[in-house]
């Protein structure tokens, strides 16, 4: 969408993005950047950070991007510290952060793969948010960015899956622990032509495959991604909590 017609749902907020240099995470931060949010981008090398504090700093978003692995404690507690100092307050979170270290069967995933499929997916987005906890703002807003493949995990994607599950779990369980102050809701992407899926997404017959089997017969876009986030972010979305919005082309995933 043109940014001169999208709105400014976002003015005076401030968002944290992990996993937000490119790809969907990117998308975020510009989406939230271009409605009026002070955006914090951060990934795993510096480089990386640069550059899209560059692009975004050219649309004219007021952004921070520092580096933050998000398995590494002192990075995670520098990322709330320094919005804390820069902005003095958070509104909105979104853990997008994932890792899919295997291809293997779930009962041949070695030990090493399934710690960091857990770390990666899971458990970071807790201790983030442990870390960002006291200094969200009453009304304030959490979006974790879960998967297609949480519903029901397929053949080559079966762990990671499944830790994708867990994030909806999480997020019903954090959305009564948090009401009514914060609220937490979830999208469920279905497959975008991003880093993360290239090895399925660049493959021209996978390609026309999972196109043919999608109802609204394309694969998904960041940008798409990143409206559904936008808008459970967003105080339209007020009175949802605890739900996940599936943003797949009318993929299948449940009733
Ligand atoms: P992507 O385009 O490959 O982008 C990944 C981003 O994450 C990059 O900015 C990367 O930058 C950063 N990153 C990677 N590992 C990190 C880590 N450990 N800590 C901090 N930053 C890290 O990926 P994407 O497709 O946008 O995926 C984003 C989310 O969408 C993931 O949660 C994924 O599971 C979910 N998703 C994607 C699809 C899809 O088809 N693409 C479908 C369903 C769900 P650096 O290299 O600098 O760290």
């Amino acid at each position: 969408m043109e940014n001169s017609k999208i709105g400014r749902r976002f003015e005076g907020k401030v968002a944290i993005i992990t996993a937000s240099t490119q790809g969907i995470g990117y998308s975020i931060a510009q989406r939230l950047g271009v409605e009026g949010a002070s955006v914090v981008i951060s990934s795993r090398r510096q480089r990386n950070v640069d550059e899209a504090v560059k692009k975004l700093k050219e649309q004219g978003i007021e952004v921070m991007g520092l580096v933050c692995h998000v398995s590494n404690a002192q990075q995670r507690k520098n990322l709330i510290d320094q919005t804390i100092q820069k902005y003095g307050k958070i509104d909105v979170v979104v853990s997008n952060a994932a890792a899919n270290p295997s291809v293997d069967a779930i009962l041949q995933t070695k030990e090493t793969s399934l710690d960091k499929l857990w770390e990666i997916n899971v458990k970071t987005s807790i201790l983030l948010l442990q870390e960002a906890s006291t200094h969200l703002t009453k009304g304030s807003s959490i979006v974790f960015i879960s998967s297609i493949s949480a519903f029901e995990p397929p053949a080559g994607l079966a762990m990671y899956g499944v830790t994708k599950t867990a994030l909806l779990g999480l997020t019903k369980a954090l959305a009564t622990e948090l009401a009514p102050h914060t609220r937490v809701n979830c999208v469920a992407p279905g497959f975008v032509p991003t880093h993360f899926a290239e090895y399925i997404t660049s493959n021209p017959a996978m390609r026309k495959d999972l196109e043919g089997k999608t109802p609204l017969k394309r694969l998904g876009t960041t940008e798409d991604m990143a409206a559904a986030t936008a808008f459970l972010a967003s105080d339209e979305a007020s009175y949802i909590t605890g739900e996940t919005i599936v943003v797949a082309g009318g993929a299948p995933s449940r009733l």
